[in-house]
């Protein structure tokens, strides 16, 4: 690849790193088979097989319990993926049916991962862990050494087709300078970690198979540039920059503002009492979204009023006297509840989700606004409530008065660009509205946002999602009610900044992410802000949306 040549992908957490290119150890060849196990090995096959799995998970089980956060929980869950009986089981069949352990080991996980991306969404995203469960097992099976992230000696810039959550969480942002794959979205795993850690991170770069191990990488996870051997000059002097405008967003304080005083609320995204409590540390004002179906996803049967009350609280209680925006199951499509008892769609993204769910049967919508008022009953926080993918006035209605029945603020989340379109109607029944930028670009852009093939469609800085952002905080401010975004774009600094000048009027994004946001609102002025939103919306497309923005918010 040329010196200088400069590749674009979706960036996804801001800040620079620079330094030879590692790629990850590649997966293990599986052998096809050579003959069939005779009948009396078996046996002895069968335990060769329990012994690998024992000690994959248990290598995943002790770097769970070194790790924290986000990371400590991906790699349990992995960990608990490679002890699963049902997938043991399959492999224990093929080899009572004489098929050597690692190729057994691939067709059972071939079964599973064709059932995952069959169902679409959540379900999908797994298929990236069973295949490092199974390459890991492998790995095992042949004596070889553990596949994956090898341990650079030098700050490196970490190069993959994706990243394995069990490789992900454990990267050392000291010797992993930046992060860059060639496939993964916005919301994949590495995103994810990759957040969390403060690893700047670019993900679907086409042309990132064509460099080689120990070729210089300038990774901009601002802009989405990946520069192939840059200058060293324009490499040091842009890791300089990224390295200042870090320092500064980590000693930012304080309330969200604009540098001439215009507020804009800057809260969390959270999904149990520990990510509130921590989130409370920082610098986050209260919470823009309680994504309340996440407490359940593993629950068969429906919560007591009395279990959910509980679990509100513990959210509750980490913001006394603070808005806390509750969020009515979202379940559904990449977020299957059991107990919501969902049919099987061919479609479930476009299918009986979210609110649609309470329209016909509202008995599990009701009870959890019963916990919900009891938790806030029980607690100081102040609480809004809103509803997740409402398309039509009538269902706004029918979620704003079952929630003022119980003394509480109604709103609904504006996903599904038929909510932006009938904004105004829409407000007139409800008391605010906050954005859900995840699901409003993977509607308007007809793209899966969890596609690892459609990431530059599934990106918020599409300019027809950011009219649609603007259309919604039009008709917030000719209401006079509030317009948040509790979507990843809230967590981009420079998008931040986009969205108040559309007339956003609060911020909602992973804790982590909001010293950054928080540190780029301060420096410029609303009419700035707004100048970048007049800018980004005559573009049309999206690398030239965030060229506008920058150019007009002068960041390097
Ligand atoms: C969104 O769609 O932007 C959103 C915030 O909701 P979720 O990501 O939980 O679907
Ligand atoms: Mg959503």
């Amino acid at each position: 690849m040329t010196t200088g040549a400069r590749l674009h992908g979706t960036p996804v957490v801001p800040g620079t790193g620079y330094g030879p290119a590692l790629r990850a150890a590649p997966r293990p060849a599986i052998p096809p088979v050579a003959s069939e196990l005779p009948e009396p090995a078996r046996e002895a096959e069968r335990e060769r097989f329990r012994a690998a799995v024992a000690a994959v998970a248990e290598r995943l089980e002790q770097r769970a319990a070194r790790a924290t956060g986000q990371a400590a929980e991906v790699l349990a869950t992995t960990a608990t993926m490679a002890a699963d009986p049902t997938l043991a089981a399959g492999v224990e069949k093929a080899i009572a049916d004489g098929v050597p352990a690692v190729q057994a080991v691939a067709s059972a996980t071939a079964e599973f991962t064709a059932m995952f991306s069959a169902a679409g969404g959540l379900m999908a995203e797994r298929v990236t862990d069973l295949e490092d469960i199974r390459d890991r097992v492998v790995a095992e099976l042949l004596g070889h050494p553990e596949p994956g992230v090898p341990h650079p000696d030098e700050p490196s810039v970490l190069v993959a087709d994706d990243l394995a959550p069990a490789d992900a969480a454990l990267l050392d942002p000291a010797l992993v300078v930046a992060l860059a794959t060639r496939l993964g979205g916005p919301t994949s795993h590495t995103a994810i970690i990759a957040r969390q850690l403060g690893i700047p991170c670019v993900v679907a770069v086409p042309d990132l198979g064509d460099v080689a191990s120990g070729t210089p990488l300038l990774v901009d996870g601002g802009t989405g540039e990946v520069v192939v051997a840059p200058e060293e000059e324009e490499a040091e002097t842009r890791v300089r920059a990224a390295r200042e405008l870090a320092r500064e967003a980590a000693q930012w304080r304080g309330e969200g503002r604009t540098s001439d005083g215009h507020a804009v609320d800057i809260l969390a995204n959270v999904a149990d009492g520990a990510a509130a409590r921590e989130a409370a540390q920082g610098v986050a004002q209260g919470v823009g979204l309680f994504r309340t179906e996440l407490c359940f996803l593993s629950a068969a049967t429906e919560p007591s009023v009395e279990q959910q009350t509980a679990i509100y609280a513990e959210v509750l209680e980490a913001f006394p006297g603070r808005k806390v925006v509750v969020r009515t199951l979202d379940a559904g499509s990449d977020k299957p509840l059991v107990y919501a008892g969902l049919d099987e769609e061919a479609n479930p993204a476009l299918g009986v989700r979210g609110l649609r769910i309470a329209m016909d049967d509202p008995g599990i919508l009701d009870r959890q606004l019963d916990a919900i008022a009891a938790a806030a009953g029980a607690t100081s926080a102040e609480v809004w409530v809103m509803a997740p993918m409402v398309a039509t006035v009538a269902e706004a209605a029918f979620f704003a008065e079952r929630v003022r029945a119980r003394g509480l603020t109604p709103g609904i989340m504006v996903e599904v660009p038929a909510a932006a379109l009938l904004a105004d109607a829409l407000l007139a029944e409800v008391d605010f509205v906050s954005i859900g930028t995840n699901d409003l670009t993977q509607y308007t852009m007809a793209a899966d946002r969890l596609s690892p093939s459609l990431a530059s469609l599934s990106d918020p800085w599409q300019p027809a999602v950011l009219r649609l952002v603007g259309m919604t905080a039009e008709a917030g401010q000719r209401l006079g009610k509030p317009v948040g975004v509790c979507g990843e774009a809230a967590a981009d600094p420079v998008l931040a900044a986009v969205l108040v000048g559309l007339g956003v009027t609060s911020l909602s994004a992973a804790a982590a992410a909001l010293p950054a946001v928080g540190a780029r609102l301060s420096r410029h002025t609303l009419e700035q802000c707004r100048q970048a939103a007049t800018a980004v919306l005559a573009t049309s497309d999206p690398v030239a949306a965030r060229d506008a923005a920058r150019a007009v918010l002068e960041v390097e």
